[in-house]
């Protein structure tokens, strides 16, 4: 008899809300976790990065803040106590975790689970990790096992990992991925961040407040390439406004040690550049190390990632997988949201994953949000393209919050002005989207987002600006000429 009706390996934002959900749906269930709870999005990812983000931003403003009539003097920061802040907000929402599932009845057992059969793992003892105290992240193989558990249903949860980058150099000291990254002590006085999509623009956006002198090396035309092509342009141009070295279609092709490391640039702007530090933001991997995946039969695309339907079943009876390590969108909202649908799945409930509407930002200065399409995506789909644009600095919140640097893009539908992507950078675009997202699941129109009364002075009144403009009856901008 299986000790537990689901077992879920692994504890991030897609195996902790499974195991949530399952347990309110009445199953018994089992939680294999190697680390603290919470996974790379609490520990190494959305909220760590976030914190330190938000000392950026408080710094930012600060030194800023004789424009407010706000009078400061000799403005510094502590790197120490950024890190600390950052530490204690880390440790309450882990915390919580661990509370949230006490609270709920699931049983956490602690340690790295490897598959013995499809249904079935060995859980083995980690040791402390040489990075970060508390955590044992990159413990050496784990010893022998200490326990055998057995589930009716598992779930795989085990999520992803930093890529190595192979290329000469790419294993010096020095060279740090973005998980070693909050290893960094110091400030780095000269940073090369190799990738500028969102998690290499979020950190090379954080060490330029603080004042390194960064360089971005961006393989494609602009950065954050994932997004619509007006995003990436203006965000390359705000970067390079505030000193950052912005170098897109470019590749880093070697990094040389030495007192400072040495990193050979190719491309059209090729060039040798002194680093203090290098970090490299490309590329993630799903994370089956010494998974024992082969006993479970599941099959897995070239790259690795376990390939699943829309109700998560990887193909084999009884297993299940979510989150990063399906490489669906290696995004921890999305990962929650394939753990809600496998938890009700497991548990009798018909449900379905679509992935029509996901929203996404990046937190850099200035941020950036997108749901839906891009122009570029929209057109290659077929659509007649309408595309509206309307600037933060036509807002009056804008101007009295004093961020008027941005604005905001929909792609809409020419014949019914069906929304099909929305498109922000500038102040709270990772709040604003919301708006979009809830305007494509309800197949909104840009006439019903024009004729929605938002609250004024608001910067979510650009939603509606935006759509006016979009409908050629602009409010607080000048008409475009015929
Ligand atoms: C720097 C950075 C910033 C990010 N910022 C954002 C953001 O702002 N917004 C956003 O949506 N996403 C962000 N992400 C992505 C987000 O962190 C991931 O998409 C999300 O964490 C994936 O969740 P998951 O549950 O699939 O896997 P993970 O969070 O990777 O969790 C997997 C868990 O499984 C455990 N595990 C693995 N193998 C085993 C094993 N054999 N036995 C036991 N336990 C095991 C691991 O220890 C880990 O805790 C960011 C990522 C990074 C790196």
């Amino acid at each position: 008899m299986p000790e537990f009706d689901l077992l879920v390996v692994g504890g991030g934002p897609g195996g902790y809300v499974a195991a949530l959900r399952a347990a309110q749906r009445g199953l018994s269930v089992g939680l294999v976790e190697k680390e603290r709870p919470g996974g790379v999005c609490l520990n190494w990812g959305c909220i760590p990065t976030k914190a330190m983000l938000r000392s950026a931003e408080v710094f930012q403003t600060v030194s800023a803040a004789a424009e407010f009539g706000v009078l400061t003097e000799n403005v510094r920061f502590d790197f120490g106590a950024v890190r600390q802040r950052k530490d204690g907000i880390v440790k309450e929402l882990t915390d919580g975790v661990a509370g949230l599932l006490r609270a709920n009845g699931v049983t956490v057992v602690e340690g790295h689970a490897r598959f013995v059969g499809p249904t079935a793992v060995e859980v083995h003892e980690v040791g402390p990790s040489p990075i970060f105290p508390g955590g044992p992240r990159y413990a050496a193989a784990p010893a022998a096992a200490i326990r055998r558990l057995e589930a009716r249903d598992v779930i795989v949860a085990t999520g992803s990992v930093p890529a190595r980058l192979p290329i000469p150099g790419a294993d010096l000291p020095g060279v740090v991925t973005s998980d070693g990254a909050f290893g960094l002590t110091e400030v780095p006085r000269r940073l090369v961040v190799i990738g500028g999509s969102a998690v290499g623009a979020e950190w090379a956006s954080l060490f330029a407040t603080f004042g390194s002198e960064v360089t971005v090396v961006e393989l494609q035309d602009r950065l954050v390439p994932l997004e619509d092509k007006d995003i990436g342009v203006a965000l390359g141009r705000s970067f390079e406004q505030r000193g950052i070295t912005v170098l897109t279609g470019s590749t880093v092709e070697s990094i040389a040690a030495g007192g400072p490391l040495r990193v050979a640039v190719g491309g059209p702007r090729a060039r040798e550049l002194d680093a203090d530090v290098v970090l490299v933001g490309v590329g993630r991997r799903p994370n089956t190390a010494d998974l024992g995946l082969e006993a479970t039969g599941i099959t897995t695309d070239a790259r690795g990632f376990i390939e699943v339907d829309d109700q998560l079943r990887t193909g084999v009876e009884h297993v299940y997988a979510i989150g990063d390590v399906t490489g669906r969108a290696l995004l921890a909202h999305v990962a929650s949201h394939q753990g809600l649908t496998a938890a009700d799945v497991i548990a009798g409930h018909p449900a379905h994953i679509d992935y029509t509407v996901i929203p996404a930002a990046t937190f850099t200065h200035p941020e950036i949000a997108s749901v839906g399409l891009t122009e570029e995506q929209a057109r290659a789909a077929g659509h007649d393209v309408l595309a509206a644009k309307f600037p933060f600095a036509a807002l009056g919140r804008s101007r009295t919050f004093g961020d008027t640097e941005g604005f905001m893009k929909i792609v809409a539908g020419q014949r019914h002005r069906e929304v099909l992507g929305v498109h922000i950078i500038g102040p709270a675009a990772s709040d604003l989207i919301t708006e979009g997202a809830l305007a494509m699941s309800l197949e909104a129109t840009l006439d019903e987002l024009a004729d929605t009364i938002h609250a004024h002075p608001t910067l979510g009144e650009i939603g509606m600006e935006t759509a006016l403009a979009g409908l050629g009856l602009p409010v607080h901008i000048a008409p475009r000429k015929r």
